[in-house]
């Protein structure tokens, strides 16, 4: 089967120096990848490049085997690519309902996106009415997660969905994001700690330096090697 995002061989640089020397990532329909590395290895590069936010110096971007690189962010989200940053891209002083909204851009009807957004994630219907700044930090992550939802994304980029939230609330998201997979999206999550995503990940790579170090099944020996890998990335 077709991976339904590739990078291949991608470079990539900030202002001249390049960090990222030559990247090869296959993400399938259905399938969760975790790219995971140290504090600088590349990650959040790898993913804004697989979004056209970030020109690659070389190689190859693609999209259901076709070649996209160099395509405009926007025409990539028109064909299915969703980027949640880091940081979740919620509008805080606005209503949660008002944060759903605002995807009606897609096409999609607001009742339709509420639908969506409230079966997976029911508490969030609770919340409507609530500005998203005064949720926590894991209902702002859902509510993330389903405003990408609305975009009905072929491929979901997420980068360190974690970040400053308990390991229970994570494993609950993790297990939505393993749902989202399930139901035929491709995604790629970054992270720095793996813990919670390689339960879920069918593959992981693991960047040091700009580079994959090592890829394979999360069981594969890997889950082992990670200290090693990161703490040889510090020396
Ligand atoms: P983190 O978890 O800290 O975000 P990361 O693995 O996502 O790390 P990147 O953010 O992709 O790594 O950064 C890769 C390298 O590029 C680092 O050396 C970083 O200092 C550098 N870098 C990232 N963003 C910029 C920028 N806007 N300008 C200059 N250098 C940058």
């Amino acid at each position: 089967m077709k991976a339904t995002l590739a990078l291949r061989d991608i470079r990539a640089a900030h202002d001249g120096i390049t960090v990222l020397h030559g990247i090869d990532l296959d993400v399938r329909a259905g399938q969760v990848v975790a790219l995971l590395g140290p504090n600088g290895a590349g990650k959040t590069t790898a993913l804004r490049v697989a979004a056209g936010l970030h020109p690659a110096q070389s190689g190859r971007l693609l999209l259901g085997g076709r070649d996209v690189t160099g395509a405009d962010p926007r025409d990539l989200a028109r064909a299915g690519v969703c980027l949640i940053p880091e940081g979740r891209g919620v509008f805080p002083n606005l209503s949660v309902r008002d944060n759903l909204l605002m995807m009606t851009f897609t096409g999609r009807s607001r009742a339709e996106i509420e639908e969506i957004a409230y079966a997976r994630f029911p508490v969030l219907a609770q919340r409507s009415s609530q500005a998203a700044g005064t949720l926590s930090g894991g209902e702002q992550q859902m509510l993330a997660l389903a405003r990408g939802l609305a975009t009905d994304p072929a491929v979901l980029l997420l980068d360190e969905l974690s970040m400053g939230l308990a390991p229970l609330v994570v494993a609950k998201l993790y297990e939505q994001v393993a749902e989202i997979a399930r139901q035929g999206v491709a995604v790629l999550v970054v992270e720095q700690f793996a813990a919670a995503v390689l339960g879920i990940a069918d593959h992981a790579a693991v960047v040091v330096r700009g580079r994959v170090e090592r890829q394979g099944h999360p069981d594969g020996g890997l889950r082992d090697e990670l200290s090693a890998l990161y703490l040889g990335s510090s020396a």
